[in-house]
This record gives C-alpha cells, sequence and structure tokens, in this order.
C-alpha cells in the first residue's frame, strides 16, 4: 500500500511555516504499515494543486492532503480533488448544524462561504472536526487511488487524524493483516556499529523488518512484523527482539517512543527501594536536574551538591584538598572522594560525581573532554571510570550526564 502526503499552503512554500502535518501523517501512515513514498508541499493555487493530485493519483493508493478546507477565496482544495476525481460535493448536514449554531452563539455573522466549510466529497465519509468548523473528507476509489482531506491548522488536524481518520484507514486496508512493533533503545553504540553487528539479521530479515534510526544521544530499533494474527505478528516480533538481544543486549536500555535514560535509571532506583544522590564539579547541577526532570523522582532522590571550586568540594563534602593538590581536580581519586563522600553525607545508597574539562580550554594539562566520573554505592569501594569525550562545552556535560545514567542502569 502506497500513500503520499500533499501539504497545501503558500505560507510553507515561502518558508513562514513549517510542515509539521505532514510529518505526523507520515509517522501514522507507517505505523499502518503503508509505504510512504513521496511527500509534496505546494501553494494555493488550484491549477498546481490539480497537477500534483494528478501525479499522485497515478503512483499512490492514498493520498493524504492537508490545508485549505477553510472558507476564504484561497481555501480550494476540496474543490479541485472533487474536480480531479469527478465527483461532486455534498454537504454534511450535521456539520452545517454546527457551523450555524457557532454563528449563532458567537453573535458573528454568517456568510455565504462558511457553507463550504460543510463539503465533502460525495460518495465518502465526512470526518467531524471538533476544533474548527471545516469538515474533513475520505473517498474511496475502485481502481484508483482513495484521497483523505485534512484540515489545515495542526490543532483541528490532530484530533481528527487520530481519533476519526486513522481507525477509519485501519478499518478500510487492514482486511486479514496485523501489523504488530516494537521500538528498542540504545545507548552506548553508535548507529554504523549497531548496524554493522546486525548486520546479517538485518539482512536476512523482511518480516519481520529491522529498521535503525538514529535521534540525539541514541539509536533505535524498529522491529515491525505482519501476520494474519495479531497473536502472530507480537510472536514475530517478541523472537526477533530476543535476537538482536542476544547481539547487543548490552546497549539496549528502553522500549518504546517515549521514555529517557534517567526515567529508566529513576524506575530502576525506585524499584530497589534504593537512594541516590550526586556531587558534581564539570557538569554543575545538569545530573541532578536531569534526574529531576523524572516525576516521582523525589522517592529516591533527597538532593545533592554543586562544587566546583576545590573550596566548596572541601567546604561541602569535605574532600581534603591535599587529595586535589596531590591527584589533580579531574583524577580518579577526586571523582571517588566526591562519590563516597556525598553518599555519606546523605547517607544515600548510591552517589555518582562528575569531575573533567568541558573546556574550550585544557585544564592541569588534560585536554578539553578528559571527564572522571565517580560512583560511590553503599559496602562497596568507590570506582571511577575515564572517558575522553569530543564536541562543544555542552555536549561534553550532556555526554557526561548520560554516561553517567548509563553507568547506573547497568
Ligand atoms: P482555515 O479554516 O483555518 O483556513 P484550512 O484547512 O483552510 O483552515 P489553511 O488555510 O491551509 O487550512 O491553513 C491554516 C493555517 O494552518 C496556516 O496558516 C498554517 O499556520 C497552519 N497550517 C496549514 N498547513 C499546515 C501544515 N502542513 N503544517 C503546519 N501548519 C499548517
Ligand atoms: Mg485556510
Amino acid at each position: 500500500m502506497r500513500a503520499e502526503i500533499i501539504a497545501v499552503g503558500t505560507e510553507m512554500l515561502l518558508g513562514q511555516v513549517v510542515d509539521t502535518n505532514s510529518a505526523l501523517i507520515a509517522r501514522h501512515l507507517a505505523a499502518l504499515g503503508m509505504e510512504v513514498y513521496h511527500h509534496e508541499l505546494v501553494g494555493d493555487n488550484p491549477e498546481r494543486l490539480g497537477a500534483v493530485i494528478r501525479q499522485a493519483r497515478d503512483r499512490s493508493d492514498l493520498i493524504v492532503v492537508s490545508g485549505g478546507l477553510g472558507p476564504t477565496p484561497d481555501d480550494l482544495t476540496k474543490q479541485v480533488a472533487a474536480e480531479v476525481l469527478q465527483v461532486p460535493l455534498a454537504t454534511d448536514e450535521k456539520a452545517l448544524d454546527q457551523i450555524t449554531r457557532h454563528f449563532q452563539v458567537t453573535g458573528q455573522p454568517m456568510t455565504a462561504n462558511n457553507r463550504l466549510q460543510a463539503l465533502y466529497l460525495n460518495g465518502g465519509v465526512a470526518l467531524e472536526n471538533h476544533n474548527g468548523l471545516a469538515v474533513g473528507s475520505f473517498y474511496r476509489v475502485e481502481a484508483g487511488a482513495d484521497v483523505l482531506l485534512l484540515p489545515g491548522p495542526p490543532s483541528e488536524l490532530t484530533p481528527m487524524l487520530e481519533q476519526t481518520a486513522v481507525p477509519l484507514l485501519q478499518q478500510a486496508y487492514q482486511q486479514d493483516e496485523f501489523l504488530e512493533s516494537q521500538v528498542l533503545r540504545f545507548f552506548g553504540i553508535s548507529e554504523s556499529q549497531l548496524v554493522t553487528k546486525l548486520a546479517t539479521l538485518i539482512d536476512r530479515q523482511t518480516n519481520p523488518t529491522i529498521a535503525p534510526y538514529a535521534k540525539v544521544n541514541e539509536v533505535t530499533l524498529r522491529v515491525t512484523a505482519r501476520a494474519t494474527t495479531a497473536a502472530a505478528a507480537q510472536e514475530m516480533v517478541a523472537k526477533t527482539v530476543q535476537q538482536i538481544k542476544a547481539v547487543v543486549g548490552e546497549y539496549l536500555y528502553g522500549y518504546g517512543d517515549e521514555g529517557s535514560l534517567a526515567q529508566v535509571v529513576v524506575a530502576m532506583l525506585v524499584a530497589h527501594h534504593m537512594t541516590i544522590t550526586g556531587a558534581e564539579s564539570l557538569t554543575a547541577g545538569q545530573f541532578q536536574s536531569t534526574l529531576g526532570d523524572v516525576p516521582g523522582v523525589s522517592a529516591v532522590f533527597p538532593g545533592g551538591f554543586v562544587t566546583y571550586a576545590d573550596t566548596a568540594k572541601e567546604q561541602l563534602l569535605g574532600v581534603p584538598v591535599s587529595v586535589v593538590a596531590e591527584h589533580g581536580v579531574v583524577s580518579a581519586e577526586t571523582a571517588q572522594e566526591m562519590a563516597e563522600r556525598s553518599r555519606q553525607k546523605l547517607n544515600t545508597d548510591v552517589s555518582l560525581s562528575f569531575t573533567g574539562v568541558a573546556g574550550p580550554d585544557s585544564l592541569e594539562g588534560q585536554p578539553a573532554g578528559t571527564v572522571w566520573l565517580g560512583l560511590a554505592q553503599r559496602g562497596k569501594q568507590p570506582q571511577a571510570r575515564l572517558f575522553h569525550l569530543s564536541g562543544s562545552r555542552a555536549r561534553i556535560r550532556e555526554r557526561s550526564v548520560l554516561l553517567g545514567l548509563d553507568w547506573l542502569r547497568r
């Protein structure tokens, strides 16, 4: 099933508004198992819109158009679609009622062109608009491309798409095929390394498919299976996930589109009834702030320390100035002292410390990106790990926080 997406609006052509509708529509179509081969962006011009719809009709099974359903003279999507499909437009009486009532309630005059907002492609389905006046339209064509028309404003399109259009498409196309998909989230491995390690698995698979995509600071894989029953599709996905885990399981930290490394760590601490604190030099509170982003973290995180200067490390944590003087502030010894002493101060089960060179200048003869993390755990010797990071100051600090969270997760 090939689908094609058309965004209509001169404001987007000129770069005044960014086309977010198409991205949202594409994600939903992909989740329905459709192949999206083309996106087009076209201005509010009936000839050019007509040409784009005709082109789409010749190569796709479904055309989704957003924008141009409004009452103004530049809103011509329905008229153009009706002309290309050679079907008349009809008035959705329910929508017309809603429009009429809207103008009664607001006391504004209703003009003739407001009636246009209740038009849909005759013989198709009118999609109710709960956040605006223009109805959407879904029209099935016996031998040719089906057409789905959606309003332009994202506040109207999003609920119409998610609540009405997606279930409609599901019903229209699903027949006897069930689609199951699972997203796996990885940290600490690059996309190219991941794909290389999984090359044989990925190449061999056509059902389920394994599709990688990289996001900022993480890599994800989407495993998608099709089968004649939902249970069979789920089982196929589960089996492939097991095969993936056997190869790169150590880097896998979570599932699904949502959820950060911090959420995974906090959930783990909560589950084990373990408390945590932090002592931050390099990151100056960014680690604790990241923990603070997670709802419910207060159950495991009493507070922590930002100790930038040596004197703060001594006064707040009791790290002897002599340790810093002897080993340097960017050292395993300082990281371990910071972690263990902060853990003792607040009597937590775990503490993580951060000390390093954020740059751009070097420190104590160590280049920017030299980072020591310390980990203290109740009843154990504190540990330290060295990392050599690259990039900007912001990236080094952010990366340090994520490496710390990843260490805690393992
Ligand atoms: P209206 O009844 O508001 O005129 P409409 O269906 O005619 O709705 P348009 O006139 O095409 O929609 O667009 C209305 C506004 O919605 C645009 O000015 C723009 O800000 C926003 N919009 C339209 N299309 C998109 C899109 N693809 N992505 C993001 N925003 C969009
Ligand atoms: Mg408009």
